[in-house]
């Protein structure tokens, strides 16, 4: 007669959290934590077994609650504080939330390339590195493609825009993810969320994960940060490395971006073999994001986009696309004096009023541009550009 492995692995896992049960309720502490890791990894076990993608999303959810429960309970020792009510084995309830919280992380991005002004060079690399990895090969040749990345830059060059590009080049689904939201608003709850946040991208291939703010995960290998973040961590890292390059089950593809990519360590670092400098915009992309923001959205200049680009030396795209902001603010109120009367009037009267618009004035974005101080030294944009081979 066949076992049925089954059946005598969720006895287990039973007998396992039985187990976990009686040590919380004698305050025992380690072998708690013990008891709900060992439940944990039969219910990984029974992952594997499963039939249907909905019963592996429950026991993986379940997996990641026990282990959630035996984080905190190591963290605070038994019996718990009065604000850990969350440390219940129950994911009923809690799986939903998870759901729910996923959702919110999940776009479809409409974002073109040719949205991203200059930058040329970077699009060229990350479009080989997908196009490697979905391409099917002749017979008998292998190529290895990327799944992760990191893009590393000041603010303001356009790493959000490149993935969100990506993303929608891809026709994939974008889950937007800031590491350190992750770490304050699901704080003790993250690595949970991060497990379920790669199985739903899973489920939703071809998908991009874009890990906004990297680096704030990287204090979470000395030794004096908290549990939480290291589980993070360690989540993170075991989900980069276990995707293949190429697999069937779907496309996910990892952006992470990071403003310092001298805070990360080596290990982290190594998880990323596409590492991509997103740099400050030279006069060219200058050129080509003042026309994205202001010819594109249907404005005219007084001069050539040229010499409007080079009063934005060291400007990032954001301050860029923030002077053409301030330059149509200034056109708009001079043409429309009374457009805040009309307001007073009320919503109608707005609404039937038709802005009157002019060329834009390269005196005004002469004003604009020497209003704005560079977000970045010229100290520190050595630091990115000799990073890499200070290495
Ligand atoms: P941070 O590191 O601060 O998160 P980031 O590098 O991710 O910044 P984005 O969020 O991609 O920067 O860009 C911010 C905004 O600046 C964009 O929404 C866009 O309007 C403008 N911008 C930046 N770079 C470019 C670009 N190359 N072309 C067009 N617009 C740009």
């Amino acid at each position: 007669m066949p076992v049925d492995l089954t059946a005598s692995m969720k006895v287990s896992v039973d007998k396992a959290v039985a187990k976990a049960r009686a040590c919380r309720e004698a305050e025992d502490s380690k072998g708690a934590v013990k008891a709900y890791r060992q439940a944990a990894g039969l219910m990984k076990r029974l992952v594997k077994m499963s039939s249907s993608a909905s019963a592996r999303k429950k026991r993986l959810a379940k997996a990641a609650n026990f282990e959630r429960v035996a984080g905190i309970i190591e963290e605070h020792g038994l019996p718990l504080p009065q604000v850990h009510t969350s440390a219940s084995e129950e994911v009923v309830s809690g799986g939903g939330a998870l759901d729910g919280r996923i959702e919110g992380l999940i776009t479809k991005s409409d974002i073109k390339w040719s949205d991203i002004g200059g930058l040329d060079s970077v699009k060229q690399e990350i479009k080989l590195a997908y196009g490697l990895s979905m391409a099917s090969s002749p017979a008998g040749v292998k190529f290895s493609g990327w799944r992760n990345m990191l893009l590393y830059g000041p603010p303001g060059t356009g790493k959000t825009l490149l993935a969100a590009a990506t993303s929608s080049g891809l026709d994939a689904t974008f889950f937007n993810v800031k590491v350190s939201d992750l770490l304050s608003k699901y704080f003790g709850e993250s690595a949970q969320l991060v497990t379920a946040l790669y199985e739903s991208a899973k489920e939703h291939a071809p998908s991009v994960v874009f890990l906004d703010e990297f680096d704030a995960l990287t204090g979470s290998r000395s030794g004096s940060d908290s549990g939480a973040e290291k589980r993070l961590l360690s989540t993170v890292l075991s989900e980069l490395d276990g995707l293949d390059s190429k697999s069937d089950s779907g496309y996910v593809l990892t952006i992470a971006a990071t403003n310092a990519p001298w805070l990360m360590d080596s290990a982290i670092l190594s998880r990323f073999e596409k590492q991509i400098h997103v740099p400050l915009p030279d006069l060219e992309a200058r050129k080509a994001v003042l026309e994205i923001h202001s010819i594109k959205s249907g404005h005219k200049l007084d001069c050539s986009p040229s010499t409007i680009a080079k009063l934005c030396d060291g400007l990032s795209g954001r301050e860029i696309e923030q002077v053409c902001k301030d330059v149509i603010n200034q056109m708009v109120l001079r043409c429309n004096p009374d457009l805040s009367k009309l307001v007073d009037k009320g919503r109608d009267t707005v609404r039937n009023y038709e802005l009157k618009v002019e060329t834009l004035k390269s005196e005004d974005f002469k004003k604009a541009a020497s209003q704005k101080n560079p977000a970045v030294s010229g100290e520190q944009l050595e630091r990115y550009t000799n990073w890499k081979s200070g290495r």
